[in-house]
């Protein structure tokens, strides 16, 4: 008798077709507008050619992955914790929500789930950009309390440098194991701020709705270079963003250059863990 193991390449490329497929139905070819659409550090214009034009941004192997990673996590905690209501379909001033739960009607919680090696906090854009989606969520929901929840797939590691060759890390042997992090975030109903971000909110969708329905991606603004990183580098709609025939309208630079509310004195009162 022998034990024989060979690469199983059928099932993989069976996993892998389904997979796509499912993550292929959920891209947005309608023109209702999410959250996920609007917040200022996901790129607007992205969003306008993605449904103009998804044959020029085909799924990789990385995004489909993500895209795993997420679902399963947020679907194994969402089930295992059985604290509240899992993705309510929400819709308010034309902006559709799905918070991942929303507790008593009082609570909103948002789970994020990363391979971030650094913990994340309000100095990070990642976590500014969790930040604006889970207040995004009590605006619309009209909920003062919120939770962030933010799961570490990886111990912690730390950047050296980045050559030619890649770049180097090193995980310190008193970095953190794997984990969760939980962040409460409270916006009072009488807040300015919350009148701020519903005008942001509006603001935004009307534009996205109005290029969307005029086929004008000029009246978007670009991403904003401080959220860009490599982000407009390794963008696939890049040559047709950049062109001169789709410069930002006045409207739209007016907004890139707006400051975030975050950028603000007195606007967060943020306190380490
Ligand atoms: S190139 Fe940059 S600004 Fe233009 S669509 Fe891509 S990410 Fe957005």
């Amino acid at each position: 008798m022998t034990i024989t193991i060979r690469r199983n390449k059928d099932f993989t490329d069976l996993l892998n077709i389904n997979l796509q497929l499912r993550y292929e139905s959920r891209r947005r070819i309608d023109d209702k507008v999410h959250v996920s659409d609007i917040i200022p550090t996901t790129c607007i214009r992205k969003q306008y050619f993605s449904r103009k034009h998804p044959e020029m941004d085909p799924i990789s192997s990385d995004s489909m992955h993500n895209f795993i990673r997420g679902e399963a996590s947020e679907f194994v905690i969402t089930n295992l914790v059985n604290i509240g209501l899992a993705q309510p379909d929400i819709e308010s001033d034309g902006i559709v929500a799905h918070p991942d739960l929303m507790v008593n009607d009082e609570v909103i919680v948002e789970l994020k789930d990363t391979l971030s090696g650094k913990r994340l906090d309000i100095t990070d854009e990642k976590f500014r950009s969790y930040l604006r989606q889970l207040l995004y969520y009590l605006v619309i929901t009209d909920i003062e309390k919120g939770i962030l929840s933010i799961r570490y797939n990886c111990k912690e590691f730390r950047w050296i440098r980045s050559d030619s060759e890649g770049d180097y890390y090193f995980k310190p042997h008193d970095g953190k194991e794997p984990g969760i992090e939980s962040w409460s975030v409270s916006l009072p109903k009488g807040d300015i701020s919350r009148e701020i971000l519903k005008n942001e909110m509006v603001r935004r969708k009307n534009l996205f709705l109005n290029a969307l329905h005029q086929n004008d991606v000029s009246m978007l603004p670009k991403l904003s270079e401080r959220y860009r990183g490599n982000k407009c580098t390794l963008c696939k709609y890049y040559n047709l963003c950049m062109d001169n025939s789709n410069e930002e309208a006045d409207e739209a630079k007016e907004m890139a250059n707006e400051i975030d509310l975050f950028d603000i004195g007195g606007v967060l009162d943020f306190k380490p863990l």
